[in-house]
């Protein structure tokens, strides 16, 4: 810059061609706009626009950097009259002005002048040049909190002492700087440190913030990482003060849709309202607390962490597998199961395997589980080891077997029985019958499933059946009616089916059980009983008319007595 600028400068000073520009910060996880960032443009008369990397050095250099910040902040407060009082200002302050003991009465005037809240104010400090005098700078820093103000650290990873200054000075926020996130995609070791930054701001409490944000793959990726707020051109560019409004508005609209997309959405949930240090925690309990054995695995197959319920698996404490590798802790299975992990460190899920093993927590000699092996990636979606779950299902096996067993010894029950057993499913489906209603109607299993069975049933008694059956899984009661069936030579026979619900661990109907009986000779004995009933009566009847109040009975009437109870029964 030459002399002349120089002079320039300082008269633009004066003037006001130097501007405050508005730069949108965003909330990350939600989209929604948080506030603006400050930044300063010198609109010169000849040379039209000089950034402020060209003029704040010169600033700095001729002592004209206290009256420049006065003038940027009065003219930013009051631009910022057009923005809701829920969003904050970010503005950047020159390390210089971090030796001037009246930095915070500067700042407090302009604010009541412009009548602005210090409380939506955050003061950005770049820590590259950073401060000789951290005593003194700590007197401001803690004067200008005292007024509610929030200190943010810039550029954050660029100088050369930016950990002895955050530990120095009550930061609330910290800026990855923006080289490491224009190329945190194509590099593995930019990407590393915007990571290791974003951690860091975590661990501390802090509000993290990385700007120069110019494609939605890096804002997805800080987003993934745990990152608070996002700036740059993605986003929006720096605007002038009259064009506060349409960023707003813009902002409002447009990052509802610019939110990251599915993976992310598990990272989404995780982080509502949770501090990482609550949520490690939160984490913690889950992986302890599970009925499943879990571990993480790194690349060489050594133990990264484990849960407490697979180290008992193993027969080791927690402390004992970590750093170990795989074949040390499980010698006797580790042959059988490092061809399924090499699977999963080149990518692969490999999804639930059975092996049988001896587990050292349980006294029987072998149990059964069920092993699955996820690749585990970093933000780049590099493989960088195995998640493992493993679930002993010993007794679900065992169960399986005894129902098996016992579905094959009520098949062999049915096969036997000259009875014709049934079972329904809750809707009333026949799902199976015994043989021997085949033999009996000459209706195939098939023919005879779900409501095949009713074509075998006497038109006369179809409604009455079916009516009884849909009563009956209606209510749930037991089912208890007697139809006719027509039978392979095409003559009927009477039949009784009775059934019962049974039921589930919730009271629900899971299937109905039955039986059809053959009551045919019954119910042709009963018939013909009740008819030759019905003939006596007769008789006794026409008896009584013929020969009125009879002193004794007769010989066919007694007989008839004599009979009676016989016929009856
Ligand atoms: P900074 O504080 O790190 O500001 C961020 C810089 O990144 C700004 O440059 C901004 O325009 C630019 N930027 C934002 N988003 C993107 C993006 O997506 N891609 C790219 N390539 N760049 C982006 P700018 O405005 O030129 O400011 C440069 C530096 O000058 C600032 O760096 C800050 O240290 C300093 N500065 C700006 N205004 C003031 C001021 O009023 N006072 C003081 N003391 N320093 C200021
Ligand atoms: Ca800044
Ligand atoms: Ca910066």
């Amino acid at each position: 810059m030459s002399l002349q600028l120089v002079d320039d400068l300082s008269r633009a000073i004066g003037s006001d061609e130097i501007v405050p520009y508005f730069q949108p910060l965003l909330e990350l996880r939600s989209g929604r706009l948080a506030g603006f960032e400050v930044l300063a443009r010198w609109h010169h008369p000849d040379r039209g626009v000089i950034l402020p990397d060209e003029f704040i050095p010169f600033a700095e250099g001729a002592g004209l950097i206290a009256s420049l910040t006065e003038g940027m902040l009065l003219q930013a407060f009051s631009a910022a009259a057009e923005i809701p009082d829920h969003l904050g200002l970010s503005v950047n302050i020159s390390p210089f002005q971090l030796r001037d003991h009246s930095l915070p009465a500067q700042i407090a005037s302009a604010a009541r002048r412009a009548r602005f809240s210090p409380q939506r104010l955050t003061v950005e400090i770049t820590e590259s040049a950073l401060i000789r005098n951290l005593e003194l700078a700590r007197e401001i820093a803690d004067a200008l909190k005292s007024m509610g103000v929030r200190l943010a650290i810039d550029d954050f990873g660029t100088g050369y002492s930016s950990l002895k200054h955050l530990k120095a000075l009550p930061f609330d926020e910290i800026k990855v700087d923006g080289s490491f996130v224009r190329s945190m995609i194509t590099s593995r070791e930019s990407r590393k440190i915007a990571a290791a930054v974003v951690g860091l701001g975590q661990s501390l409490g802090l509000t993290t913030v990385a700007e120069g944000i110019e494609e939605k793959a890096q804002a997805d990726m800080l987003f993934y990482l745990g990152c608070d707020i996002g700036q740059g051109w993605l986003y929006g560019k720096p605007v002038p003060p009259e064009s506060i409004r349409e960023a707003i508005s813009g902002n409002a609209f447009l990052h509802l849709q610019e939110l990251p997309t599915s993976p992310l959405s598990l990272n989404r949930a995780m982080s509502l309202d949770a501090l990482p240090g609550h949520r490690l925690a939160q984490l913690q309990a889950i992986y302890d607390g599970v009925p499943v054995g879990l571990c993480f695995l790194d690349r060489n197959l050594r133990y990264v962490s484990i849960n407490k319920r697979l180290a008992e698996m193993n027969g080791y404490s927690v402390d004992a597998h970590l750093g170990r590798h795989v074949s040390e802790i499980l010698p006797d299975v580790f042959p059988i199961l490092e061809a399924q992990m090499r699977r999963a460190l080149r990518g692969e899920a490999v999804p639930g395997f059975e092996i049988d093993r001896t587990i050292v927590s349980k006294p029987e000699p072998e149990r059964t589980v069920l092993i699955s092996y996820h690749p585990a990636r970093d933000e780049a979606d590099e493989v960088v080891g195995v998640s493992v779950s493993v679930v002993d299902i010993t007794e679900l096996k065992r169960n399986e077997r005894a129902r098996l067993a016992s579905e094959e010894h009520y098949r062999t029950a049915m096969d036997l029985n000259p009875q014709v057993p049934w079972t329904a499913d809750p809707e009333g489906m026949i799902l199976d019958a015994g043989p021997r209603w085949e033999e009996l109607t000459g209706l195939s299993m098939e023919e005879t499933l779900n409501e095949g069975w009713t074509k075998a049933l006497h038109p006369e008694d179809l409604e009455a059946t079916m009516t009884a059956w849909k009563e009956s899984l209606r209510s749930g009661n037991p089912v208890d009616v007697e139809y006719r069936i027509r039978l392979r030579d095409g003559s009927w026979r009477w039949m009784r089916a009775r059934g019962a619900a049974h039921r589930g661990l919730k009271g629900e109907i899971v299937r109905w059980y039955g039986t059809v009986e053959d009551i045919d000779q019954h119910r042709k004995v009963a018939e013909a009983l009740q008819k030759s009933q019905a003939r006596i009566e007769e008789m006794e009847r026409e008896l009584r008319e013929a020969r009125p109040k009879p002193r004794k009975p007769s010989r066919l009437s007694k007989q008839i007595r004599k009979l009676r109870p016989i016929l009856s029964e």
